[in-house]
């Protein structure tokens, strides 16, 4: 696996914390040699730290490149790649991971808001960032080549009550991946999705203790479950992209056990 990854340039979004954050030090810690990471995120200062942390871990082996990036304003994801510096440029692998959930709230008390805010963070920066990569990918031979992981969510598959605007989000990305892997299917760039049940990140303390009456009541049908670690769901990230090129793991679920 280390060997089908040593050289690779990783862009992964959301890496200042939970499932992104992981993504970066399982990344590093299996291919420590011969690596390039670009970690992204808003909080910028987390970033820097995770980056000090991993060279402090694997050494210098790993390049690491700290890089604001908001995934919901299209400018910022337009200009993306001709704002890295040139030797992180030619992305191999990218890893759509940042998206969030805002309120928990039944179709009639929806806040238009946090819907927006939802909908260009988890469905339109993620296709934005795909669009992005894409040209790089492309202008390889063989019509093209690299990894696209998006993150999906359980919730894209089974939609809950309360969580429709959340769940409506990862169902477009289903359908996004989906088509595009079909689009893509002459050339040699794999798109690939990960959901996972539940994962105790900053994430999950916000779904719990933000409202945590509403959100208890929504999310009791998880009562009992032990959550994963955001380093179950980076092991599997890494594993998919470790893969021999001509091997897809198009679609994967993972929850933990006892989750309904
Ligand atoms: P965290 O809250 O720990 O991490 C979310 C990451 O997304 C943060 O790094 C955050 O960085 C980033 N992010 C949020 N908004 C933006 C934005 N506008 N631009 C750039 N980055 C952004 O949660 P998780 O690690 O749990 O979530 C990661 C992914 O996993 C999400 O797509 C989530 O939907 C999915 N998921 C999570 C599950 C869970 O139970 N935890 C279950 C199923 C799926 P910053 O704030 O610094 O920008």
């Amino acid at each position: 696996a280390a060997k089908r990854l040593e050289g690779k340039t990783i862009v992964i979004t959301g890496a200042s914390s939970g499932i992104g954050r992981s993504c970066a030090f399982e990344f590093a810690r299996t291919a420590p040699k011969n690596l390039k990471l670009v970690l992204t995120a808003r909080r910028v200062d987390r970033l820097h730290e995770i980056a000090a942390k991993i060279r402090e871990e694997v050494g210098d082996g790993v390049k690491v490149l700290p890089f604001q990036l908001d995934v919901s304003d299209p400018d910022q994801v337009r200009s993306f790649v001709q704002r890295l510096p040139e030797e992180f440029r030619d992305i191999d692998i990218l890893v759509n991971n940042a998206g969030l959930v805002k309120g928990v709230a039944r179709a009639p008390e929806i806040d238009e808001g946090d819907m927006n805010i939802m909908f260009n963070t988890n469905v339109t920066g993620l296709i934005n960032m795909t669009q992005a990569v894409l040209p790089i990918f492309k202008a390889r031979p063989d019509g093209g080549a690299g990894d696209i992981i998006n993150i999906g969510s359980i919730a894209g598959r089974e939609p809950y009550a309360g969580g429709s605007i959340y769940c409506a989000t990862k169902a477009a990305v289903r359908a996004f991946t989906d088509a595009l892997r079909k689009e893509l299917i002459d050339t040699r760039i794999r798109v690939m999705e990960i959901d996972p049940g539940q994962v105790e990140t900053e994430f999950s303390i916000i779904r719990y203790y933000g409202d945590k009456a509403k959100a208890d009541a929504v999310y009791a049908q998880n009562s009992g479950c032990d959550p994963l670690t955001p380093d179950d769901i980076a092991e599997v990230v890494v594993f998919v992209a470790s893969r021999r090129q001509n091997v897809v793991v198009a679609d994967t679920l993972i929850f933990p056990s006892h989750q309904a």
